[in-house]
């Protein structure tokens, strides 16, 4: 294969996974995004695996890689066919309610990649004479990978309710950090400047400097994702996937492969941002959350107060409530992604906008468990997108709000944030759903949403619960409409 044609494939490739993200800015455009990714995708590992099986050749005919042949494409095409089978199953099976902790179960993934690759390009040695680069990339390489395995996986446990999601306050656990990042750059600087072994041989020292450092960083990603607690997670989620991405970048450069290194690239950086927007709409320092918590004293209190009786309605009530409401304005969470509402509340919508009502949804950042989680299950209930609002848009609504129908949300509207500086999830900026007239609970018991903190708004006197599965209560109202 020819090296200017394998280039210019992987600068197209480069260039459809731009309009990707581009197109995933924006819910018009998210499908054609996605199709975009696609075929961005579909280039880059045909002509990947061409240029592995055939090998590269520069103008004059000199050999730039030299190709694999058959049995090449037969170690290439097994592995990926087992992997392509296993990735279909598992995307086919999952639940809208499984895909957070899927994701991060692929982010480890591209960590353990990076990781692997990093420790085989040690062994390989430098090709072309840059040792010193050479060992910086795998060391950098092999601790990026690393944070982002053990990470990922952590939060895979905490996103599937397999371990707790209140934070791990280990003593002195912000000089543990520290400690390991400035161990990191120190073993760094040794291992890039020892010198390159003769052909075949193996550094000693560097292989104990390299295994030592791959302990601390996998110990350096569970201990940061262990310690930050529920209300966090949403930018954790986001960050790990930013370093899935530069570990790619990391795997990338070792294996000297520039589509790598621009897709890991684009990955790491709109992860940050997307992170960055995300702390910023929780009002969270960016710092602190990426720094496993820095800066909280982590003694949230979050333990149970009194806050009095809560009231009960039924969906005959609320039908007769919303008959003569108005304004309505639905507030989702992730009970509706659990109870799969989606549909019916897609047909409530529908029921009221034909009777007249101004029906709108006020979608907070971090409701459900994905970035943009209620935004996919509206779209795909086809709720008109034009009555979507985000939180910053509605917020001021909700006093001329005649009913909000809280529907499985629970952190995301919950008051404390405002009023109580020792809640988990004091500062988060919610949606003030109390304001309104009246306010209906959808829910099935009075427990607590994915922070473990109480929610005050179910015992003020203009709330009512209305317990039960969100989707067959939801059904309820729309037949007694
Ligand atoms: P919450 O997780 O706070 O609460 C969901 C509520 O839904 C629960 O109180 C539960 O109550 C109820 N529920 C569950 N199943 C059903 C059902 N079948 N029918 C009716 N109700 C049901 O949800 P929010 O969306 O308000 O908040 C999201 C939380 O998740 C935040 O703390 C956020 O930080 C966190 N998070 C968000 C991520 C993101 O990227 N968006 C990622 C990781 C975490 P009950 O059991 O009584 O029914």
């Amino acid at each position: 294969m020819n090296l200017t044609l394998l280039q210019g494939a992987y600068i197209i490739a480069g260039l459809f996974f731009i309009l990707a993200l581009a197109g995933l800015s924006k819910h018009e455009t998210a499908k054609a995004g996605n199709l975009n990714g696609i075929v961005g995708m579909t280039i880059a590992l045909v002509v990947t695996i061409l240029a592995a099986v055939l090998g590269v050749k520069a103008s004059g005919g000199i050999d730039v890689q030299k190709g694999a042949g058959a049995t090449g494409l037969a170690l290439i095409a097994v592995p990926m066919g087992i992997g392509a089978a296993i990735g279909i199953w598992r995307a086919k099976k999952v639940e809208m309610t499984g895909m957070p902790e899927l994701i991060a179960m692929l982010h480890s993934f591209v960590g353990l990649a990076a990781v692997l690759v990093g420790w085989n390009s040690f062994y390989a040695g430098a090709e072309g004479g840059h040792h010193g680069i050479h060992m910086g990339e795998v060391f950098a390489g092999v601790f990026i990978g690393a944070v982002t395995f053990t990470g990922s996986i952590v939060a895979y446990l905490k996103l599937s309710a397999k371990m707790k999601s209140s934070p791990m306050m280990l003593p002195g656990r912000h000089a543990i950090n520290l400690g390991i990042i400035v161990a990191f750059f120190v073993m760094l600087i040794v291992f890039a400047r020892l010198p390159e072994p003769a052909a075949g041989q193996v550094d000693n020292l560097a292989a104990t400097l390299l295994g030592i450092m791959t302990v601390l960083a996998l110990f350096l990603g569970w201990h940061l994702v262990a310690s930050i607690g529920g209300g966090d997670m949403p930018v954790v989620v986001s960050m790990l996937n930013s370093y899935s991405g530069w570990a790619a970048a990391a795997a990338g450069f070792m294996l000297s492969n520039d589509l790598l290194i621009i897709t890991g690239a684009l990955v790491g950086s709109s992860g940050a941002y997307l992170s960055y927007i995300m702390c910023k709409a929780m009002n969270r320092s960016f710092i602190s959350v990426i720094a496993g918590g820095f800066g909280s004293d982590g003694q949230v209190t979050g333990e149970a107060k009194d806050y009095g009786e809560h009231r009960e309605t039924s969906a005959v009530e609320v039908a007769e409530l919303l008959k003569n409401a108005h304004e309505v304005v639905i507030t989702p969470g992730y009970g509706m992604a659990t109870a799969q509402a989606q549909y019916a509340v897609a047909d409530l919508t529908s029921k009221l906008r034909a009777r007249g009502v101004t029906v709108r949804f006020g979608i907070h950042p971090v409701a459900g468990r994905l970035p943009g989680h209620m935004n996919v299950l509206l779209a795909e209930a086809k709720v008109p997108y034009d009555i979507v609002l985000e939180m910053d848009e509605i917020n001021d609504d909700f006093p001329s709000t005649d009913v909000v129908l809280v529907i499985g949300a629970n952190d995301t509207v919950n008051p404390a944030a405002q009023d109580d500086p020792t809640s988990p999830i004091a500062g988060m900026p919610v949606l003030e759903v109390w304001k309104a007239h009246d306010v209906i609970v959808f829910k099935r018991s009075m427990n607590t949403g994915y922070a473990g903190v109480q929610n005050p708004l179910f015992f003020k006197d203009n709330s009512a619960m209305l317990f039960g599965d969100a989707k067959d209560r939801v059904e309820d109202i729309v037949k007694a409409l």
